[in-house]
C-alpha cells in the first residue's frame, strides 16, 4: 500500500524527472506523443495482474470475464475506426505485430520486398540484424534520387524481377503518401500478399486525413502510440476473416504468451478517443504544423545555409530536414536543437554521404505538440526557432527562453502529482 516514492524513491525520482523533461521541452520526435490521462489510468491499472492467454470467450485461464469486455471493445473500436472486418489488438508492440504478420504470410526463405531502411523503411521490413532480415530473402525498393519519392514503376520492376511472396508498403521516415491501390495492383500481378505497415500515419487515417490502406491491403499492421497517441503497443487489421484466423494464431501462441490486458484496455480507450471530433481537429493541426515547418525550412535563407526539406514539403505529420549541404551534420543539428529545448532525432537521408550514427538529416514531427494544444501560431514560432538554430543564426539563450515560454503556455499533465 505504500506509494512508489516510499517503496522506491530512486525510480520515483526517474518518473518525476521525466515528467519535468516532458513538461519543460518541446517534443518533436515524429513517433512520440502524449497519452491522455484516461489512457494513463487504464494502463496503470489492476488489469496488469491478469493472465488471459487466448482470445475473448476462449481463454486458457479462469476469471477473464471482465478483461474479455476490454478486448472486445478494443477490437470492435479498431474495426469500426478503420473499416476492417478483422482486428487483433494483442501485439505488445509494432515490431511484434509485424513478426506475427510476416510469419502468417511468408515462410522462412521466402522473398519479401519493402522500402529500403536507409530510404525510410523500418527494421522489421528486412533489416539484416532483425528477424525479418535473418529469416527472409530481402529485396528492397528505394526512392528516386532526384524527387526522393517512391517510384511505382521501380516497385513494379523489382516485383516482376524478384516475384516476392510479400510486398510491404509503409515507412518510418517518408514525408508523403503511398499509392496503396497501385501497390495492390502490383501485388496481384506477381501473386504477392500486400502488407501495409501504417504505424506512423494511422492517426491521420483514423481522422480521414490520409488514404486508408485497409480496403487495398491483404493485411495492415500498426502501432498505437505514434499519431494515434495511445499506449505503446501494436495491432493488426484485415478484411479477410480467414487470414484473420491465421493472424490470431500467429500472435498467440505464435509470437506471444499472455496479452497485456492493461494495455489492451488503454488501446480501447485510445480508439474511442480517435473517433472523436477533437481527435480529428488535432490531426488537422498536426498536418498544418508540419506544413508550416516545411515552409520555414525551404526559404531562400534556409537553402543558402544548406538546409532543405526532402521532397520539398510534406503531406503527413513529419518533415525530413536535408542537411547534406549544411555545415551541421545530423548529430550536431540534433544536439543544437536539444540545447534550446527541442527534441528531435537525426535520421539518414537517402544516399546519405555521412555514416548512420552521424547522418545528414533530421526527422521532425508535430503530433506531440498538436496534442499539447499547438495551433498554427505556435507551430510558426517553433518553426522559426528551428530554422534559426539550423541556420546557426540568432541567440541561443533567447531561443531557449522562447522554447520555455511556449512549453509553459501549454501545461502538460496538470496536477499529475495528485492523481
Ligand atoms: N513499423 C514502423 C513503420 C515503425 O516506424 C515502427 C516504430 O518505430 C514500428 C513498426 C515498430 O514499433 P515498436 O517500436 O512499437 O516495436
Amino acid at each position: 500500500t505504500d506509494p512508489l516514492e516510499v517503496v522506491d524513491p530512486e525510480i520515483a525520482q526517474v518518473l518525476a524527472d521525466e515528467l519535468g523533461r516532458q513538461r519543460g521541452t518541446l517534443e518533436m520526435i515524429a513517433s512520440e506523443n502524449f497519452v491522455p490521462r484516461a489512457v494513463l489510468e487504464a494502463q496503470g491499472s489492476v488489469l496488469t495482474n491478469k493472465y488471459a492467454e487466448g482470445y475473448p470467450g476462449r481463454r486458457y485461464y479462469g476469471g477473464c470475464e471482465f478483461v474479455d469486455v476490454a478486448e472486445e471493445l478494443a477490437r470492435d473500436r479498431a474495426k469500426s475506426l478503420f473499416g476492417a472486418a478483422f482486428a487483433n489488438v494483442q501485439p505488445h508492440s509494432g515490431a511484434s505485430a509485424n513478426a506475427a504478420v510476416l510469419s502468417t504470410i511468408a515462410e522462412p526463405g521466402d522473398t519479401i520486398l519493402g522500402l529500403e531502411l536507409a530510404h525510410g523503411g523500418h527494421l522489421t521490413h528486412g533489416m539484416h540484424l532483425n528477424f525479418s532480415g535473418k529469416l527472409y530473402n530481402v529485396v528492397s525498393y528505394g526512392v528516386d534520387p532526384t524527387s526522393m519519392l517512391v517510384d511505382m514503376d521501380v516497385v513494379r520492376e523489382k516485383a516482376r524481377e524478384h516475384r516476392p511472396k510479400v510486398i510491404i508498403a509503409g515507412w518510418s521516415a517518408y514525408p508523403r503518401q503511398l499509392d496503396f491501390a497501385a501497390f495492390r495492383e502490383i501485388a496481384d500481378e506477381v501473386g504477392a500478399t500486400l502488407w501495409v505497415d501504417m504505424a506512423h500515419f494511422a492517426g491521420l487515417v483514423a481522422a480521414g486525413l490520409h488514404p486508408n490502406p485497409v480496403p487495398h491491403a491483404h493485411v495492415v499492421s500498426s502501432t498505437v502510440h505514434k499519431t494515434i497517441g495511445g499506449p505503446r503497443s501494436g495491432f493488426i487489421l484485415s478484411n479477410d476473416k480467414e487470414l484473420g484466423k491465421k493472424l490470431n494464431s500467429n500472435v498467440f501462441p505464435g509470437q506471444q504468451g499472455g496479452p497485456l490486458m492493461h494495455v489492451i484496455a488503454a488501446k480501447a480507450t485510445a480508439f474511442k478517443l480517435a473517433a472523436s471530433d477533437a481527435f480529428q481537429e488535432r490531426q488537422r493541426r498536426t498536418l498544418s504544423g508540419a506544413r508550416l515547418l516545411a515552409d520555414a525550412l525551404t526559404t531562400d535563407a534556409s537553402r543558402e545555409a544548406g538546409v532543405d526539406v526532402l521532397t520539398g514539403g510534406t503531406d503527413v505529420h513529419l518533415v525530413l530536414a536535408d542537411l547534406r549541404n549544411s555545415q551541421l551534420d545530423g548529430q550536431q543539428a540534433e544536439d543544437a536543437l536539444h540545447a534550446v529545448g527541442i527534441t528531435v532525432n537525426r535520421n539518414s537521408v537517402p544516399f546519405d554521404p555521412r555514416p548512420p550514427m552521424v547522418t545528414s538529416g533530421l526527422r521532425i514531427g508535430t503530433p506531440a505538440l498538436a496534442t499539447r494544444g499547438f495551433g498554427d501560431a505556435e507551430f510558426a514560432e517553433v518553426s522559426e526557432i528551428i530554422a534559426q538554430v539550423l541556420q546557426q543564426t540568432g541567440d541561443t539563450e533567447e531561443q531557449r527562453g522562447r522554447v520555455s515560454a511556449l512549453a509553459e503556455r501549454f501545461p502538460l499533465y496538470a496536477g499529475l502529482e495528485e492523481w
